[in-house]
């Protein structure tokens, strides 16, 4: 399908806000963990992060910094610096007298978000649709790619970042920062969600979904971009089993270096 809707390449300068560039990046996390210094920081962050939303570490579980400098052979402050991202995306909570221990989203809090998500997702989607350039398309449709190979590898907690930030690059499309930067908040909360709740065993967001939305940008359709995206929210709300209530886990070393 072509971009025929879309009313110009506006010259607009590439960089949204303060994150320009990122849509080239399909890795894990993508912009996540970017504060950290250090490709060693970063590797723990990762597999702490995989740990996770792949239920390796089940909420609550606690995260002592003196474990995980044995575990990952790193010195406190490297392992503090991964730390500290994992807790800026909301999916570790660090507690003065307590340290650090994976979040536990209740079910009433995974509704929230995914309320705030639909109060201003789907008029971010319209918005994207009346201004939305070639390069968004473009880096939105190389996304898809990375997104569906993901699914289709069975690389579960890849894909789920993966739709995340999905959702993050439209509402960066949209070109209304503030309003983005809520979204990005959102959707790293929605992550661990997601991995904690989510009770069909095929995909995280429908790729499908994500295609129509891509599409109606496209096609320069703004009901259409903000109906499909309330539908998919409502949808991805709809497939958590919010009834559910989750335990820690004991054996640190096991869940970070087994899987
Ligand atoms: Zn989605």
């Amino acid at each position: 399908m072509t971009v025929g809707g879309v009313k110009s390449a506006r010259s607009r300068a590439p960089s949204r806000g303060s994150d320009g560039g990122r849509a080239a990046d399909p890795g894990l996390g993508g912009r996540a963990g970017a504060g950290l210094r250090g490709a060693r920081a970063r590797a723990i962050y990762v597999s702490v992060l995989e740990a996770i939303l792949s239920n390796r570490l089940s909420p609550m579980t606690r995260l002592p910094e003196d474990d995980l400098g044995s575990i990952y052979g790193a010195s406190r402050t490297i392992v503090r610096s991964a730390l500290e991202a994992l807790a800026h995306d909301g999916v570790i909570v660090i507690e003065p007298n307590r340290g650090a221990f994976v979040a536990s989203p209740g079910t009433a809090e995974a509704r929230e978000v995914f309320d705030a998500r639909l109060l201003i997702e789907p008029q971010l989607a319209a918005r994207a649709a009346e201004r939305v350039s070639f390069a968004d398309i473009a880096a939105l449709r190389r996304h898809l790619d990375a997104e569906e190979a993901a699914v289709h590898g069975e690389r579960q907690q890849q894909a789920i970042l993966l739709s995340g930030r999905f959702h993050v690059l439209m509402a960066d499309a949209a070109g209304q920062v503030t309003l983005a930067r809520f979204v990005r908040e959102l959707v790293s909360r929605s992550s661990l969600i997601v991995a904690l709740y989510w009770r069909r065993r095929d995909a995280t967001c429908a790729c499908s979904a994500h295609r129509a939305l891509v599409e109606a940008l496209a096609a320069g359709r703004p009901e259409l971009a903000q109906q499909l995206m309330r539908d998919h929210l409502a949808e991805t709300l709809d497939g958590l089993d919010l009834t559910d209530p989750r335990q820690g886990v004991s054996d640190l070393s096991a869940a970070l270096t087994g899987g």
